[in-house]
């Protein structure tokens, strides 16, 4: 095993503690505030602006006044300009963005140059922002002849409105500017609410608004609070028109649930549970290792393959493969860039992952390597790589998402039951199948009940690349033109012929 020691992991700036309400970078009224923990050393960074339920109200406030009053919604070119400059404000504090993600996430540096920071930067803002000077806002329909009379149609389409963005704290900077871009592109107004383990990627971003961009007062707002139920109010306030959400399937379930209410519109990225499929055509020695890469960040990424199925005759050879590539993980200190996985993101999460793992053993799954919190690494939330052999896909740890570095090794009989197994679960929302026989790979990627997928390694990931999930992975989908037209309203207009236009 390879292993860094964790030192203080990074010198970050101070990151800003006052958050954007009505264009002000302001405290909560009340003056609280709460510690930002570095997860990595269990040294606290520094504190963040607490708010309250007044505070949340006042945005939803300013929200919806820039939304009703202003020309927001339906200026196009002031609306590009705007997410133009922020982009670049975003790329200017690059760097600053890349400390802060380490310190206050935990995320392993290698990381930010993929889907943590880099990829998103590139173009979460400016892809969106382009595709407003191309989406068809309007279409026109055939005249038709109804009631004697002559109607000219065509269709609108419109921002649905107040939007209240609701943020996990895995992917901070990638699911903050990818909901932001989508949802300023398409003329909402919104009210941001980080996750209270990381919220200093959302300040900045207030900060870079206030002072970089010409977006209005009120068109934009970030909460930051130690309270869920901050996020909760979101959902119940009927001056929010739309909740867009990011994190666990139990939360999702319940914005579902309380949104009704208002009959708000809900996008809902969840959990997963995600199958990596190795036929048994694939060169196992060459692709089985690569199952270690869902250690990643601790595994704390909701698509991660966290499931691998192999077939039973090379059940054995191919645990051995992954033991070994596990067990050489190289993890510690995220500002290390060897490293591939830091801690998990608190001690609440790294409870709950041991849990898992004892949970697997007395059901009977074997580990064949880590299963523990490592000994040389005194201080931060660290759990070993994982893995489990002898696992039964109805066992708890092969149905549920654990949120951590723990894989579980499943045998399969022949590719209709690999894809029986993959599919015999809650989740759906991504997977990987490899085969030397690409139209192969192909047919069994059909028939995964998944939002997406990868087939030989291939990556579907960018802000064009709609993504979301089936069943207990939610509802709609984040980015591409699919997850665009999802903050829209639909307007049809019937135009009679005598009047003019
Ligand atoms: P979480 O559901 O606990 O919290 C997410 C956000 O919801 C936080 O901002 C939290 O304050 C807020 N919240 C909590 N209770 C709420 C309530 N009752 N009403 C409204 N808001 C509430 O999730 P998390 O632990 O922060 O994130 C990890 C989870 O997110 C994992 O399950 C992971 O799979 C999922 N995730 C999914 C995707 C995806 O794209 N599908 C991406 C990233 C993370």
């Amino acid at each position: 095993m390879s292993i860094t020691t964790t030192t203080t992991s990074t010198s970050p700036q101070l990151g800003e503690t006052r958050m954007l309400v009505d264009g002000k970078l302001v405290e909560s009224r009340s003056g609280r505030s709460f510690d930002n923990i570095n997860p990595a050393t269990e040294e606290v960074l520094g504190s963040t602006t607490d708010a309250d339920s007044g505070d949340m109200d006042r945005a939803i406030a300013a929200a919806r006044r820039a939304f009703d009053e202003t020309s927001w919604s339906t200026d196009h070119a002031f609306r590009r300009r705007c997410l133009e400059q922020l982009h670049h404000a975003l790329d200017a504090e690059r760097e600053e963005l890349r400390a802060e993600l380490i310190a206050e996430a935990g995320c392993p540096s290698i990381a930010t140059f993929g889907p943590q920071l880099d990829w998103p930067l590139d173009d979460a803002l400016r892809w969106p922002a382009e595709l407003i000077s191309t989406f068809p806002w309007e279409r026109t329909l055939p005249d038709t002849e109804l009631f004697g009379m002559t109607s000219h149609r065509v269709v609108w389409k419109e921002a649905v409105g107040v939007v209240g963005a609701i943020c996990p704290w895995n992917y901070p900077v990638e699911v903050v500017i990818g909901k932001v871009g989508q949802i300023l592109a398409t003329g909402n107004t919104a009210v941001v609410k980080p996750a209270p383990d990381t919220p200093w990627n959302a300040t900045r971003l207030g900060r870079l608004i206030a002072e970089h961009t010409d977006i209005p007062p009120g068109v934009i707002n970030i909460v930051t609070s130690s309270d869920h139920a901050l996020g909760e109010q979101l959902v119940l306030d009927p001056r929010v028109d739309m909740i867009s959400f990011t994190g666990s399937t139990a939360t999702g379930r319940r914005i579902a649930e309380k949104a009704a209410a208002t009959m708000k519109r809900t996008f809902l990225e969840l959990g997963g549970k995600s199958a990596m499929i190795v036929l048994d055509d694939a060169d196992l020695a060459a692709t089985v290792p690569g199952a270690s890469f869902m250690c990643m960040h601790a595994g704390q990424g909701c698509a991660m393959q966290t499931r691998l199925l192999v077939p039973r005759h090379r059940y054995d050879e191919a645990v051995e493969l992954v033991t070994a590539a596990f067990a050489a993980v190289s993890y510690g200190d995220p500002a290390d860039p060897a490293n591939l996985a830091g801690p998990l993101i608190n001690a609440k999460q790294r409870e709950r992952v041991l849990g898992y793992i004892e949970k697997g053993v007395q059901e009977g799954a074997r580990l064949t390597t880590g299963g523990g919190v490592p000994a040389h690494l005194e201080r931060g939330f660290f759990v070993e790589p994982t893995v489990f052999a002898d696992v039964d896909n109805t066992m708890t740890v092969a149905r549920e998402e654990i949120f951590g570095p723990v894989l579980v090794v499943i045998p399969f009989e022949d590719d209709a039951d690999a894809v029986r197994i993959a599919n015999d679960n809650d989740y759906g929302l991504s997977g990987g199948v490899f085969s030397a026989d690409r139209g192969r790979a192909l047919s069994v990627t059909r028939r995964l009940r998944v939002g997406s997928a990868m087939v030989n390694g291939g990556l579907f990931y960018g802000a064009d690349s709609p993504y979301g999930g089936y069943k207990a992975s939610g509802v709609g989908r984040q980015n591409g033109l699919e997850g665009f037209e999802q903050h829209l309203q639909t307007k049809a207009v019937g135009l009679a012929d005598d009047v003019d236009d």
